[in-house]
């Protein structure tokens, strides 16, 4: 199939996903064109692309909704109308963009020494950068399920407020691992078969490669969000906080990090990690 019926087809597979999610509050609706350019982009790099990435969407969208209650109790759940635009490219656009590269290189439309190299580099690529957003995901929200008192990652004898970025317990890094090995399973369980004139992966190189990336970036995510990422301080509860507005409603006060990595910059930095830590594991090892 040609690139733009590709497209064509990634955007109506898409939207017909996309259009039940944000009905029911997993994406806003920014949140829902973000989905479609990175579903697009995904489907760009084949069936298996498309459906890793829906395994991370729809996991990480109902563990989200899972005991939302408690979760708005601890002032630490997402927005009730779901992730937006930057949310969602934030966490999914770095696989898009790979996977959507792979799909123009096996068209032939990018030329590369090589004929499997960058295949399969791109793939390993796709997945470490999938596993990472849902280790990610699932280590949050499952970790705000905890009773734990988080802990900070640089510092494990400060507690912090749940929902904290930098902040680890022992049911969000259990979390981060599920989330990690789920990705891989279902991606050696997928990648078994790759389109010919590109050789068969190894489906233990894959599910090696995509867990430790995605669990590895998974923990950059936290140290970032522990160092850098800016935080601010609510004047009026006295407490630290990864958001400009607190669950208060007072708008809150510059405290430490650099200004502009918020969370969602942490999240496409170590989505990014995950990519690249997967190709060069990939280089490393098998090539
Ligand atoms: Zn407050």
């Amino acid at each position: 199939m040609d690139l733009y019926s590709n497209l064509l087809l990634g955007f109506i597979v898409t939207l017909a996903i996309g259009l039940p999610s944000y009905k029911k509050k997993f994406v806003s609706f920014s949140g829902l064109f973000a989905g479609l350019v990175v579903g697009m982009l995904t489907f760009v790099g084949g069936p298996a692309c498309f459906l890793v990435i829906m395994v991370f969407f729809l996991s990480s969208s109902i563990l989200t909704k899972l005991g939302y209650h408690s979760k708005e109790v601890k002032g630490a759940a997402e927005k009730k109308s779901g992730r937006t635009a930057l949310q969602v490219i934030c966490a999914g656009g770095v696989a898009g963009v790979a996977a959507f590269l792979k799909g123009l290189y096996e068209a032939r439309a990018l030329i590369w020494p090589d004929p499997n190299q960058l295949s399969h580099v791109l793939t390993v690529a796709f997945l470490g950068a999938v596993s990472s957003a849902n280790a990610d995901t699932w280590a949050v929200e499952l970790g705000l399920l905890s009773e734990e008192e988080p802990k900070l990652i640089t510092n494990l004898k400060k507690k912090v407020p749940p929902g904290t970025s930098g902040g680890v317990t022992k049911l969000g890094t259990l979390g981060s691992f599920l989330g990690a090995l789920l990705i891989a399973a279902v991606s050696a369980a997928l990648y078994q078969h790759v389109s010919p004139p590109f050789e068969q992966m190894d489906p233990l190189a894959i599910l090696i490669i995509t867990f430790i990336s995605g669990f590895t970036a998974e923990k950059i995510d936290s140290f970032l969000g522990a160092t850098v990422q800016v935080k601010y301080w609510c004047p009026k509860c006295k407490k630290e906080t990864d958001k400009k507005v607190h669950k208060c409603g007072s708008s809150t006060e510059y405290l430490r990090g650099i200004k502009i990595i918020s969370n969602e910059a942490v999240n496409l930095i170590s989505t990014l990690a995950g990519a690249l830590l997967a190709s060069c594991l990939y280089i490393a090892l098998y090539d």
